[in-house]
């Protein structure tokens, strides 16, 4: 059995190896190294596998996350929304920019924030709302966006985890996943399901003029060289990473299958153990699952599960260990412990298995049993 890891890369590319390093070799030979051909493609790829939404590639999805804030045109202490149980990313552009995030509770199931959970957060200064579709699954965009429309508030959809996941809404119309709100931000870090072999982010709009202005932000501020408009940034995809993701878009379904079937594998495994709340699926989206993630009953002890399956040679991951209100950088005197105890809750309780596109059936069995085999 192949030693057991919470994302397999190595085994991923052995199998796509031809194609990628095909990919690669032509980027060099052209040395198209910026802005090549490969970037164009991929973004007109990627474009159409969301149904028509405009791409613009960047550097990784914090940069997304801020050029989305600054195309907005938001401006100082403007409040920003946002779920207190999610990666740093999210809040940290946010801060960043002069904004204020203002974090939320999220659904003890789903993990993700709520619509009710947004109209409670909302003052007169709130201009946006930022819902991260945590682990692979979209959150309740249509209540979200209703909530969005009433009170004239953006919404950036951080769909880091969740590229490829679709959502229904009431009248059956299905979209996916960054291509519902006003701003759809990715990134394609190589542990993402769509992962490049570096850094790598994009941008998704339906709106042309948000489309430009994303553009012109992520070039120096600049439409035409050396004519610079506004401030801007430099926030770009290789073009060695774009002719890899290239490659990869093509898979990238037939990946989302894969990991669904290990996904419903452990779901079936671990039904009848008390101690564990497997992922909860929500009705409207479809789930990619980037992550796998338990919820341990409050009788058991995560961190001594997580040790338990390290000594069989399982890994695991807490993602996340500390809620955001409780992270040195984003204490203020309005945020103490207990103010959001659902998150709070969950970072202790939270555990993620090893998930990916290439998993054995004999390492997912063996996962399994060493699960089943903690006493607690
Ligand atoms: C990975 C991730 C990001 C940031 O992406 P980078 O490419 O690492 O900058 C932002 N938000 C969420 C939810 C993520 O998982």
């Amino acid at each position: 059995m192949n030693k057991i890891e919470m994302v397999d890369l190595k085994s991923q590319y052995l199998n796509i190896k031809e194609a990628v390093d095909k990919a690669i070799q032509e980027v060099i030979d052209t040395t198209t190294f910026i802005n090549g051909p490969a970037v164009s493609s991929f973004s007109q790829n990627l474009s159409t596998y969301l149904d028509g939404a405009e791409v613009i590639p960047c550097a990784n999805g914090t940069d997304a996350l801020q050029i989305a804030l600054m195309a907005l045109g938001l401006q100082p202490g403007d409040e920003v929304i946002v779920p207190c149980f999610t990666y740093v990313a999210t809040a940290e552009v946010i801060a960043l920019l002069n904004l204020k995030p203002v974090l939320t509770e999220v659904d003890p199931n789903t993990f993700n924030i709520t619509a009710e959970l947004i109209e409670k957060a909302i003052t007169p200064r709130t201009k946006a709302v930022v819902p991260v579709h945590l682990y692979g699954q979209c959150a309740d965009m249509e209540s979200i966006l209703a909530v969005a429309k009433k009170h004239n508030l953006f919404v950036i959809e951080d769909t880091a985890q969740a590229i490829g996941a679709n959502y229904t809404f009431f009248d059956g119309t299905v979209k996916k996943a960054g291509t519902m709100g006003d701003i759809g931000c990715t990134s394609f870090f190589p542990s993402k399901n769509l992962g490049c072999y570096g850094d790598g982010g994009a941008l998704y709009t339906h709106n042309k003029e948000l489309a430009k202005q994303i553009k012109m932000i992520a070039n120096h501020g600049q439409e035409k060289k050396y004519h610079h408009k506004v401030i801007g940034c430099n926030s770009r995809l290789d073009t060695i990473q774009a002719a890899i993701l290239d490659v990869k878009l093509k898979k990238l379904d037939e990946y989302a299958a894969a990991r669904n079937k290990v996904a419903n594998t452990y779901d079936e495994a671990f039904k009848d153990l008390n101690w564990i709340l497997t992922p909860v699926r929500s009705k409207n989206s479809t789930h990619v699952f980037h992550q796998y993630t338990l919820k341990l009953s409050e009788s058991a002890d995560r961190d001594l599960l997580k040790a338990f399956l390290q000594e069989k040679g399982v890994p695991s991951m807490v993602y996340y260990p500390i809620a955001l209100h409780l992270q040195e950088a984003f204490r203020t005197p309005e945020f103490k412990e207990g103010d959001f105890p659902i998150s709070e809750d969950l970072c202790t309780r939270v555990l993620s298995l090893p998930i990916h596109t290439e998993m054995g059936e004999d390492q997912l069995n063996y996962i399994i049993e060493a699960v089943k085999a903690f006493k607690n």
